[in-house]
């Protein structure tokens, strides 16, 4: 069966976001053989990007590059988007399971009356070549299949999860320009603050290092920051390091914070309630530092080290350098 499917790309920073090449591997796979793969870019001086689009996949590009989409306004955005929409009327669409994702998604599921299945992990078919695709629900204790009964259909990926299509240098594929419809807004953004900047993405970033309440201070997360450097990955926080003020709530991962899937990740001093395991239990490898050997998170963690975290972490720190030199 093929079928055309349209990826809304994200950027950020003036660069896109690794999601977006992981939708492009995922609709490769739903549109099929001789299935189209439509990506769309929105933003201000975004058509420079639709090169590295085509380069993981991407065969036609549309582009609605203004001003007015500089920073990331909910109903331009999706005005945009469904000027695009007009154009494409594609059967599926996917996001980034991501803040616009989650934002841009659901508006765009409502005015189509179509389906929408967030936060997906895999996907595959069933034996009539059907698409199922899987998400975790329970704060990620069991796994869920669905399928839709119509089409077009929605989907949010969860980063980190669809492997990207391999790169093929030199690929190239149309760009098409589309208008911006320029919508009477309800609001205007007057000021973007960003107290994260220059920070990496814990949604998207391949190792991260979590600080809990054991951290005992503010000071306590530099040596987590010295090995997230090492590894060349951020640092994270439980809920209870955010409500003592170790950190900014934004570090926070867990049920009422971040979901993040990375290859590795570090939980040190953290006890491991149920509502941080939600954020974080799908990682790949999981190594915990508590020195509470009877603390739930090492029932999750691949690997344990009963020990204070002053101690161990600027060991691993230590070793690690030495071995990534
Ligand atoms: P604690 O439970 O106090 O654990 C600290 C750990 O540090 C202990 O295990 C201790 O043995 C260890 N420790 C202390 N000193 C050291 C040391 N020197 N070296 C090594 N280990 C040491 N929590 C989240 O994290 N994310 C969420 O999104 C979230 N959402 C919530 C939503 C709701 C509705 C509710 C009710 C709660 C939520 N919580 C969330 C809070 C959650 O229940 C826990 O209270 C919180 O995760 C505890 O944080 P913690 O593990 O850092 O602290």
């Amino acid at each position: 069966m093929s079928r055309t499917i349209l990826v809304v790309a994200e950027a950020k920073g003036g660069v896109l976001r690794q999601v977006s090449y992981e939708a492009i591997g995922a609709a490769r796979t739903a549109a099929g053989d001789g299935g189209t793969v439509a990506a769309v870019i929105m933003g201000s001086d975004v058509t420079r990007l639709a090169g590295d689009l085509a380069v993981y996949g991407a065969d036609c590009i549309y582009s609605v590059d203004h001003s007015a989409l500089t920073h990331y306004h909910p109903e331009a955005y999706f005005a945009a988007l469904q000027a695009v929409m007009q154009e494409v009327r594609p059967d599926g669409v996917f996001f980034g399971h991501t803040a616009w994702g989650k934002d841009l998604a659901p508006q765009l599921a409502a005015a189509l009356g179509a389906g929408q299945i967030s936060d997906v992990i895999s996907m595959d078919t069933d034996d009539s070549g059907e698409l199922l695709f899987t998400r975790p629900i329970y704060a990620g204790k069991a796994m869920e299949k669905k399928k839709f009964m119509s089409t077009p259909w929605i989907v949010t990926i969860r980063p980190n999860n669809i492997p990207p299509l391999a790169a093929e240098a030199g690929r190239t594929a149309p760009v098409t320009a589309v208008a911006y419809p320029e919508p009477p807004l309800a609001a205007v953004i007057r000021e973007v603050v960003q107290n994260t900047a220059g920070k990496m993405d814990l949604s998207e970033a391949k190792v991260i290092v979590s600080g809990g309440r054991g951290v005992r201070s503010a000071e306590g997360f530099k040596p987590l920051e010295e090995l997230a450097d090492v590894l060349g990955g951020a640092v994270g926080a439980s809920r209870g390091a955010c409500d003592a003020a170790y950190c900014d709530y934004a570090l926070q991962i867990g049920q009422t914070g971040k979901v993040v899937t990375p290859e590795l990740y570090i939980a040190c001093g953290i006890s491991g309630a149920i509502q941080h395991l939600a954020g974080m239990s799908q990682s790949r490898v999981i190594i915990a530092i508590n020195k509470d050997p009877e603390a739930p998170i090492f029932q999750v963690a691949d690997y344990g080290i009963v020990g204070d975290l002053f101690e161990v972490v600027p060991l691993l720190t230590e070793q690690f350098k030495q071995a990534l030199q």
